[in-house]
């Protein structure tokens, strides 16, 4: 369990306010050493205190830089960015903890923020509220062109997540919907082709109200059909 860094007392999963002393926690990079380079030259704003955000240097395989505020601790990343930070700090994870995934927001304290929409810090306009993936619990707010906005905690929870194979788990979850979408169509292609997947000698002679697969009724049918033109 993590420590606040002030006074010590255990602090609640993904949180990063300090019941205690009150001190907000800087859990999300902890581990991660950085530079604060300098204030961006086209500012940008965090959509939750109002303040100009500061450009940091995370050195991660060379130049790495994000976006974050000084204030309420937030994170923003420019599009991709996040993921290759996942990637590049949580790797070598091949199996899906599903017990852990199940409980890796049990014990999560609820947003520190009330649900609402939140402005993109480089154009303004208001953000869409994404799942970042499957049971990760977080919820991301995202400009398609600009990138995702993370508040304070919410990047060391998707990195527990990772983890305790998340990625993998959502992957696997796609492939699954993948899956059903390709049967739902090769279905709704046969339907539209007759009766069968085979081709049959008595296909041109479909009765398009007949939706079920042949049987003996609709074989004998056809057949008449075929004789008594
Ligand atoms: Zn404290
Ligand atoms: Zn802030
Ligand atoms: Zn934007």
């Amino acid at each position: 369990m993590a420590r606040c860094s002030n006074c010590n007392a255990p602090l609640p999963d993904g949180s990063l306010l300090c019941a205690y002393c009150g001190d907000r926690n800087d859990i999300d990079l902890k581990g991660i050493h950085y530079y604060t380079t300098h204030e961006n030259n086209a500012p940008r704003t965090c959509p939750r205190c109002g303040i100009h955000l500061k450009t940091i240097d995370l050195k991660l395989r060379g130049r790495f830089l994000i976006d974050r505020c000084g204030q309420c601790l937030g994170l923003f990343f420019d599009p991709g960015e996040l993921e290759a930070l996942l990637e590049a700090t949580v790797s070598n994870v091949f199996l899906i903890d599903r017990s852990g995934l199940d409980g890796i927001n049990l014990h999560r304290q609820p947003d520190q923020y009330p649900v609402s929409y939140i402005k993109c810090p480089v154009c303004s306009q208001l953000m869409n509220r994404v799942n970042f993936g499957v049971r990760s619990g977080v919820i991301v707010d995202r400009c398609k062109a600009h990138g995702v906005w993370l508040d304070g905690g919410e990047l060391r929870h998707l990195m527990e997540w990772m983890k305790l194979g998340g990625k993998l788990l959502d992957q696997e979850r796609q492939e699954q919907a993948r899956k059903e979408e390709q049967k739902r169509e090769s279905e709704q292609r046969r339907k539209l082709a007759g009766y069968s997947s085979e081709p049959s000698p008595f296909d041109s002679f479909g009765d398009p109200l007949r939706q079920s697969d042949p049987d003996l009724f609709d074989i004998i049918y056809k057949a008449i059909r075929l004789f008594t033109r």
